[in-house]
């Protein structure tokens, strides 16, 4: 009984109850989203003091700079290599089962679209007042201040570095903790969020754009459970079955809130105390990941722009194909993680080949739902990315 009502399980039956509150007493589902909100801005709290240190502790308790660079190269190529294999996961489903809607009605939403340039997006890398950063919450910002500052505290005087280490160490653990306290809420703060969402949207809207919507989700689910579990069997050497059972809850929590940033605190504790992955590794490679790192998004991004360039009928040659797995992988890195964010930065795809930006107002509708499932796939690349490196690391 008490392995049954784990909190795994019970944010399970929280997502399905949300489901079907949200369809069947939408009022009530509206009424309670308030639950929702507390959860999920109690995780947003904790999440930035959580970057912050865990990077810090986990280069600092590396041996040197050089196993810095180490780890980060590895990290680093785990992410481009499993983004781009994604992506062209993505156009392979689209180019086998092509679309064939006609009578879509272009009129039926509107977003307001800005065009992301590539150089406004090298230039928000580099925070100029980390206060601010930190205050906004951009942690792309604060992961760069913690590198910066964790490299520099390898080089100062042994006893005044380990006081620091000792200093984030311990506010490390603690914050993990809080986490824990958070998660023991999931349950009702998953069901909140679900059933509120579904109340919002309505689940019709899903049914007009269903090819696209389950192109999308042929491609992620195949991600996930195929690429990403090959990955983790033959690279990581672990039975992706167990992993996936030892983490769950963290892919539930990212299902429910669309947002890796915010998943960070849960990821983070299932992978150090769950799944026993070294701290060193795991500090470093989810929040990085969370912000980087983001295969469903980037599967999501070249699925779109193959299925405006069909809605608009335009043609995109094999050139303009390989230049979509370029830009979606770039577009994936540079979203924050939070919900929508993948609609944001699909501009970038779409002016890279020349597709209209108003096509984006056509798949709006879809997008929190789909943003579930790459979201979750987003964390779920983290993890295994965590296990993988921690394999690779001295
Ligand atoms: N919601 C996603 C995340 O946080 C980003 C996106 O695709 O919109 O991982």
């Amino acid at each position: 009984m008490k392995k049954f009502l784990s909190i795994e399980n019970l944010t399970i039956l929280g997502i399905i109850l949300g489901i079907l509150v949200g369809i069947y007493i939408p009022e009530l589902a509206l009424n309670l989203k308030i639950l929702g909100d507390i959860f999920l801005n109690l995780l947003k709290m904790i999440v930035i003091p959580l970057i912050f240190v865990s990077i810090f502790v986990s280069i600092s308790t590396l041996s040197s700079a050089n196993d810095f660079k180490d780890l980060g190269i590895k990290a680093f190529l785990y992410y481009l290599a499993t983004t781009t294999i994604a992506v062209i996961t993505g156009l392979l489903v689209a180019n086998i089962f092509p679309f064939s809607i006609s009578d879509i009605n272009l009129s039926s939403n509107s977003v307001d679209i800005k065009k992301l340039t590539f150089e406004s997006f090298i230039n928000n890398l580099i925070p100029s007042n980390i206060f601010e950063s930190f205050a906004e919450g951009k942690s792309i910002h604060v992961i760069i201040f913690s590198i910066l500052l964790a490299i520099a505290v390898l080089y100062i005087k042994q006893e005044k570095k380990q006081l620091i280490v000792n200093l984030f160490d311990g506010l490390n653990d603690a914050f993990l903790l809080i986490a824990k306290w958070i998660i023991y809420l999931s349950p009702i703060g998953v069901f909140a969020l679900i059933s509120s969402i579904v109340a919002e949207k309505g689940i019709k809207v899903i049914i007009d754009l269903w090819q696209y919507v389950l192109i999308v989700l042929i491609g992620i689910i195949w991600h996930f459970a195929v690429n990403l579990g090959l990955i983790a069997y033959l690279v990581g050497k672990v039975n992706p079955v167990e992993y996936f059972n030892k983490v769950k809850e963290a892919i539930l929590v990212a299902f429910s809130t669309c947002s890796s940033s915010a998943t960070l605190p849960v990821s983070l504790e299932v992978a150090e105390k769950e799944a026993k992955i070294p701290k060193k590794v795991a500090g470093f490679v989810l929040p990085l990941g969370a912000t980087i790192n983001m295969d469903g998004t980037a599967l999501y991004e070249a699925v779109a722009a193959l299925f405006i360039a069909h809605v608009f009928g335009i043609e995109l040659s094999l050139l303009q194909q390989i230049i979509v797995v370029i830009t979606s992988t770039l577009a994936s890195i540079g979203a924050a993680a939070i919900p929508s964010a993948g609609l944001i930065t699909m501009t970038l795809v779409f002016s890279s080949v020349g597709l209209p930006l108003e096509g984006i107002a056509l798949i709006v509708a879809v997008d929190r739902f789909l943003d579930m499932f790459r979201t979750s796939t987003n964390v779920w690349g983290d993890l295994i990315g965590a296990k993988v490196i921690s394999r690779f690391i001295k």
